[in-house]
């Protein structure tokens, strides 16, 4: 056992991972981040144990953020780890679908700080 958890930034934008770095830091959790869904899924193999949250970017090149979460939510060892979807205000009416489809949380662009860590606490399992 780590004893810490870790949360992971999925995110093709490097500004967007470095704030969510921040913050993830900031809770004294352990930072991972993959620019794509499909590193993602390779971190995850290795680390799906100690990873206590998800962070996930809706618009990604490649597999975006809905792919991940339906590949993630299909494979037993993910499934229990909690998503939250990290979204734009365009995608507001899709989040529904993102609920559906086993995400437990969402957060719309540009965020706060405080809005963030609410989330990340509100929303982080317990390892
Ligand atoms: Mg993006």
């Amino acid at each position: 056992m780590s004893g810490i958890t870790k949360i992971l930034s999925v995110d093709d934008s490097a500004t967007m991972r470095k704030i969510v770095r921040g913050r993830v830091e900031a809770l004294n959790f352990e930072f991972l981040e993959a620019g794509d869904g499909r590193e993602a899924i390779s971190i995850m193999y290795r680390e799906y144990k100690n990873i206590g949250l998800i962070l996930l970017d809706w618009n990604m090149p490649g597999m975006d953020g809905m792919q991940f979460l339906q590949a993630a939510k299909k494979e037993a060892l993910f499934k229990p780890i909690p998503i939250i979807m990290v979204t734009s205000e365009g995608h507001r009416e899709s989040i529904v679908l993102a609920i559906q489809a086993g995400a437990t949380n969402y957060i719309i662009k540009p965020f706060t700080s405080d809005e963030i860590i609410k989330k990340i606490m509100t929303t982080v399992r317990k390892i």
